[in-house]
């Protein structure tokens, strides 16, 4: 490892691992995006030539994550990302939607250096907070000599942004990769890789000016649950917006399938009918673990390796893209 003065650059946006209660023992019922970024650094200790620097980009409760705070979160990263002596980016992030934020920023940054998502389960009032540990290892992993692309670190497990999932509501380990696994591990302060890094390269091809767009003329994508019973009313709805041409009616579409890309009959019926109204239409599995097999590309709808919600992410980029 280089021992040149560097510097890592930790953006706060609230979550849990920045929650308090006025109860230590309260592990839930606490408030999320309360404790400034530079106060939950107090436990982390950068070896002597790291210098640590903070911003808070937000204070939120990620459950609220936004555009706008996405375009804050990337437009900061590009510049840090950007700064010769900066080694990497770390982000502190509420649980609830990190997936999605890492996602959006692996579709649409360039990450030669690392960019490293951290959160905890845990409140920072919390007798045994799971943050501190979190941050530590996150910065583990921001400083190995060869690690790139975006990442989340927690309960000392490296994930990547394409296939990382919240997978627990409550446990400490809260996090999984499906069938492709977590990338490593951080034991005792030392990263152990068992797959490669993600690729520094972002999945689309975005200009800075698209995601500076302002937030209302973002595309609007939809996700609608495929299951027994229903009768599609929800896509019924967004057609209709689309056919009065409403403001902010949908533009995109997708259908977190059952099992291997089936949709109920109604749903099935009604895509073809959005596809129509112009909206772009992506199905892919509500499964937790492992992409569909052998479920192309139809006439209406594209398939999608991701989990519903990160492939509502690359739908709205891919939409931001083409926007006029
Ligand atoms: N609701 C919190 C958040 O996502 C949960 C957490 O961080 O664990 O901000």
């Amino acid at each position: 490892m280089s021992t040149l003065p560097r510097r890592v650059v930790v953006l706060g946006t609230g979550g849990t691992i920045a929650g308090s209660s006025d109860d230590a023992s309260a592990n839930v019922g606490y408030t999320a995006g309360t404790v400034p970024v530079v106060a939950l650094l107090h436990h982390v200790t950068p070896p002597a030539h790291i210098t640590l620097v903070t911003e808070q980009v937000a204070q939120l409760d990620s459950k609220d994550m936004d555009v706008a705070t996405w375009q804050r979160l990337h437009a900061r990263c590009v510049q840090w990302l950007s700064e010769p002596d900066v080694a990497a980016v770390i982000i502190t992030h509420g649980t609830d939607t990190i997936e999605e934020t890492a996602f959006f920023l692996r579709a649409a940054l360039h990450a030669a250096k690392p960019v490293v998502l951290t959160c905890a389960m845990r409140p920072a009032t919390s007798r045994a907070p799971d943050g501190p540990q979190n941050l530590r290892d996150a910065l583990a992993v921001a400083l190995h000599v060869e690690a790139r692309g975006v990442l989340v670190v927690a309960a000392g497990e490296i994930h990547g942004a394409a296939d990382v999932r919240k997978v627990h509501p409550y446990r400490v380990n809260a996090f999984a990769s499906g069938d492709a696994g977590a990338l490593g591990y951080v034991e005792e302060g030392q990263v152990r890789l068992v797959r490669n890094w993600p690729p520094a390269a972002p999945l689309l091809a975005l200009t800075a000016e698209a995601i500076a767009r302002p937030a209302h003329a973002w595309p609007r994508v939809e996700i609608v649950v495929s299951h027994a019973g229903t009768g599609g009313g929800l896509i019924e709805l967004l057609i209709r917006e689309r056919q009065d041409s409403r403001t902010g009616a949908a533009d995109g579409l997708v259908l977190a399938a059952t099992g291997n890309g089936t949709l109920h009959h109604a749903i099935e019926r009604l895509a073809e009918r959005a596809h129509a109204a112009g909206m772009d239409v992506v199905v892919t599995t509500r499964c937790a673990d492992g992409p569909m097999v052998g479920v192309t590309s139809s006439s209406y709808f594209r398939s999608s390796p991701y989990s519903p919600v990160k492939a509502r992410v690359a739908l709205l980029l891919r939409l931001l893209a083409l926007q006029k």
